[in-house]
């Protein structure tokens, strides 16, 4: 019999018993000796092999007592012993770093702990850079020095406590100066370290217990966040990045990348391998512009897990390349080097072999894998032939043509060397896997609804004992668990609240009339008395969508049901904006990327073309085919693809999405994906002639009544709006824009300001800035946009001595601000007018014939001008000017 007692300084009453009847005493001399055990008992421990030997001679019927140091499972003697297959029975006392916080009066069980025998002392200081309270068993030469040295700068408080338990016990707290001073020939072996964001005597270091959301006693919405910034918190904050630079070309570089990037980077300047390793412990991602070489020995220590371990990417001195070193999937680093790459016009030198092929990496996929991936995925690079089984139209990245997709429910195709399954049943063999060999990998896509309701107080093992035995009478798979739902008054049930922290979902609840709306088949007239729905764990499912699967199963406490989200396609109607690539959206280009098949007009395609997967399907279509191409985009989602289906400028304004919408898109999930409108585009090109209110309108007639454009036009030029003109003219369209501009000079002056752009960030861009008078259509083609000035539309020059277009917006604080003028505009109907048959080169009539038309109920912008700007006061009904600042 093997007894392991835990020792921290005194003897207790068990030990000394066992002693005096033990045949075999191991421990550390030290141990050995305060507990007086003579030289036949005893085995001195240094290396363990001997003592193990001896142990497993001893035989059953003798006792042995092993005295190990602190808890003798906490890093301690208990798992070597175990390991070599020994029996024993544990006496546990505390560990030393629970002495540690006990001495500082700290709450530990929010601290990481972390052994520098184990671990090393590098785990530690890494650990101690994104953690806020870190105890830290120290080891020869791997102790308080190492740590202060490298954690130097982050302000760190240190408790040191020595032989704890020990009659010469002593704990002492020093803060980072003070660390810095402690003589390491002063410190007593044994010792610990906490390592803290904040003094210990201070409230922060008190912390937040790890608790769940929803409990009672988990720290509300006006509590402290905690210090620590790890994302192993599961939080979904932005990543930390961090830049290590340390000459002025490197610092340049990384302010550039921040720009693009739009983030502020944390910066490590100075000595490099400080700053790297400083930076592994607080950063998520950390773009080194060392050298390769030099990065790669200086993260060589420091690197873990792939799980957790920051992605590192190393851009070159002159900024030619963007290289992913370390956390290319995971860690992040492939995304950020291709970010780097596109900000810094760099190569992005992506080695992960299914991001160099385009391949969809299938651990990255966002659904719980199982299986051989390596197997399967090396067979999807060698391009052999490879079988995706699906029960359901779950949407798949773009693959390879050797990996064949056959219609739900169909079995793999003839000479499949390897098989995705993709399910939401818990056995692999669902989806057509039978128990041959091949190679498979199972994914669990997130398909699945978890309706329960319960008794208040119900514990969180009965709910999971109820849950489990639902899900495994049907066959499925805990991990396509997407979300638990129950009704709102089960919001604050604490073991519901906790089962879906350990599923990891979300706990979604919905009111009690929402969920009597449901159509439930298993309805309760007890519950409906009690809550005002018949139904909960059904109706809830209901009420999220899905599809009942699994009816009611009832325990003594509970109730579980089961829905699946109805599998469906995607369809992103994406906005490309006017043509460059910095003004397509991220959002745009992600969805490009990500796209099977990818619709739209050529040249919006060709725009493009550099994103779109290798694997993906390509329609480009000529213009005039919309509704088949519609109808394909459609389609093809049904079908269960992600489509991407192209629209310049924003898919709204004249463009897809609202035909795509009217076509009906039943069975599909539709994403409107903004895009930089060509109006918005050409008005930064001309300066800032959107400055106020605006109109937009399209001059094609091709759809619309011209009658009703024109009287849009009309409306426009009446109420003053700068007016932007869509479809201004085509090869057959001529007329419209002329009359348009006939129209809107009854309103305003010859010398409004009016410009087009054509081609706007293109190539072949060009802009004409002109006047309502000298304003010539020939300059317009169906590439143009049209800009015509409101009445208080201005020219101007900008800093660098461009002419450029300026609507004012109409600030107080402008008065007589501007370059010592009283106002840069002109007041509002102040312009000299101008006849529609004027401006159509017709002699000018009499005077009052000038005026724009008015009935009783139409006012004039001079009218409005004029109540403006004399007759307001408060309590009429005439709109003050509003200082806004908006
Ligand atoms: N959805 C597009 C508009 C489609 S209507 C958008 O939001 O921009 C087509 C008209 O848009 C063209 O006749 C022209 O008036 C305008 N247009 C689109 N792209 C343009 C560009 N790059 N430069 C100038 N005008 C453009």
């Amino acid at each position: 019999m093997i007894r392991v007692h835990g020792f921290l300084g005194g003897i207790s009453e068990a030990l000394r018993a066992d002693l005096a009847t033990a045949d075999l005493v191991v421990g550390g001399r030290r141990q050995l000796d305060d507990a007086g055990v003579l030289a036949a008992q005893r085995v001195e421990l240094g290396a363990l092999a001997p003592a193990i030997e001896r142990l497993k001679a001893l035989d059953d019927d003798k006792l042995a007592v092993v005295i190990a140091s602190g808890d003798p499972g906490f890093f301690g003697i208990l798992r070597p012993l175990r390991r070599a297959g020994l029996h024993c029975e544990v006496v546990p006392t505390i560990t030393s770093l629970q002495a540690a916080f006990a001495a500082v009066a700290l709450p530990w069980d929010d601290a990481q702990l972390v052994s520098a025998h184990s671990g090393g002392i590098e785990a530690a200081i890494r650990i101690a850079g994104v953690h806020p309270k870190v105890g830290v068993l120290t080891a020869p030469g791997k102790g308080l020095a190492q740590l202060v040295a490298a954690l130097r700068g982050r302000d760190k408080h240190f408790v040191v406590a020595e032989r704890l338990g020990e009659a010469d016990e002593r704990v002492r707290v020093f803060d980072e100066a003070a660390a810095l001073t402690v003589d390491e020939d002063d410190l007593a072996s044994p010792y610990v370290v906490l390592i803290l964001d904040a003094a210990p005597e201070s409230a922060e270091a008190v912390g937040h217990s790890p608790q769940l959301a929803g409990d009672p006693n988990a720290p509300g919405p006006d509590d402290p966040k905690p210090a620590s910034n790890t994302r192993a918190d599961g939080s979904d904050r932005a990543p930390i990045i961090g830049q290590v630079v340390n000459t002025t070309r490197a610092r340049h570089q990384a302010d550039q990348i921040d720009q693009a990037l739009g983030v502020e980077s944390k910066r490590y300047d100075g000595p490099a391998s400080a700053g790297l390793v400083a930076a592994w412990g607080e950063c998520d991602l950390i773009v080194s512009h060392l050298a390769l070489g030099a990065t790669t020995r200086l993260i060589a220590p420091l690197l873990a897990d792939k799980h957790t371990d920051p992605g590192v990417v190393v851009v070159d001195e002159a900024g030619h390349f963007a290289v992913p070193l370390v956390g290319g999937h995971i860690g992040g680093a492939n995304e950020l080097a291709r970010r780097i790459g596109e900000a810094l016009d760099a190569t992005a030198v992506v080695s992960t072999a299914t991001d160099s092929l385009g391949i969809p990496a299938l651990d990255q996929l966002g659904w719980a894998v199982s299986g051989d991936v390596a197997g399967v995925t090396a067979a999807i690079i060698d391009g052999a032939p490879v079988s995706v089984l699906r029960e359901h139209l779950w949407p798949m990245p773009p693959l390879p043509g050797n990996v064949l997709v056959p219609a739900p429910g169909e079995p793999a195709a003839p000479g499949t060397v390897g098989r995705v399954v993709v399910t939401d049943r818990a056995a692999p063999t669902a989806g057509g896997a039978s128990d041959d060999q091949l190679p498979t990998v199972v994914l669990h896509p997130d398909s699945l609804v978890v309706g329960m309701g319960c008794n208040k107080g119900t514990s969180v093992e009965a709910l999971r004992e109820l849950l489990d035995a639902t899900l495994a009478g049907a066959g499925l798979a805990k991990e396509s668990i997407a979300a638990l739902v129950s009704v709102d008054a089960k919001a604050g049930e604490l073991g519901l609240i906790k089962l879906a922290d350990e599923l990891g979902v979300p706990y979604v609840t919905y009111p009690a009339d929402r969920l009597a709306e449901q159509d439930a088949p298993n309805p309760s007239a007890v519950v409906e008395r009690e809550i005002g729905s018949g139904s909960v764990s059904e109706a809830s499912v209901l009420a999220r969508g899905a599809e009942l699967i699994v009816e009611k199963h009832k325990s003594a406490e509970a109730t579980c049901a089961i829905g699946r989200i109805p599998a469906r396609g995607r369809l992103h109607v994406v906005g490309l904006g006017p043509g460059s690539r910095d003004l397509l959206t991220p959002r745009a280009a992600n969805v490009v990327r990500h796209a099977n098949l990818v619709v739209g007009y050529g040249p919006y395609v060709r725009q493009v073309r550099d994103l779109v997967s290798p694997h993906a399907e390509v329609m480009a279509t000529k213009m005039g085919t919309e509704e088949q191409r519609t109808r394909a985009a459609i389609d093809a989602a049904r079908s269960g693809l992600d489509v991407a289906f192209l629209s310049g400028g924003d898919p709204a304004i004249y463009a897809m999405a609202s035909p795509t919408l009217e076509m009906g898109t039943d069975g599909v999930d539709v994403d409107i994906v903004p895009g930089v409108t060509a109006e918005l585009a050409a008005s930064a090109i001309l300066g800032a002639p959107l400055g106020h209110d605006h109109a937009t309108i399209s001059l094609s007639d091709l759809h619309t009544d011209w009658e009703l454009i024109l009287k849009r036009v009309r409306a426009a030029a009446q109420g003053d709006f700068v007016i932007t003109l869509y479809n201004p003219r085509s090869r057959s369209r001529i007329h419209q824009l002329p009359d348009a501009l006939a129209i809107i000079a009854e309103y305003r002056g010859p010398d409004t300001p009016v410009a087009s752009v054509s081609q706007a960030e293109r190539a072949q861009q060009h802009v004409h800035m002109s006047s309502l008078a000298d304003f010539q259509p020939e300059w317009v083609d169906m590439n143009t946009i049209v800009i015509v000035g409101s009445d208080t539309t201005t020219f101007a020059t900008s800093g660098d001595g461009r002419r450029i277009i300026v609507t004012p917006r109409d600030y107080h604080w402008m008065d007589g601000a501007v370059s010592g003028h009283k106002r840069l505009n002109y007041p509002h109907g102040s312009r000299p007018r101008v006849s529609r048959a004027e401006f159509k080169g017709q002699a000018a009539p009499p005077a009052e014939a000038a005026q724009p038309p008015t009935t009783q109920s139409q006012v004039t912008p001079s009218q409005a001008t004029q109540s403006r700007t004399t007759a307001a006061q408060p309590g009429s009904d005439v709109p003050t000017q509003e200082n806004s600042h908006d």
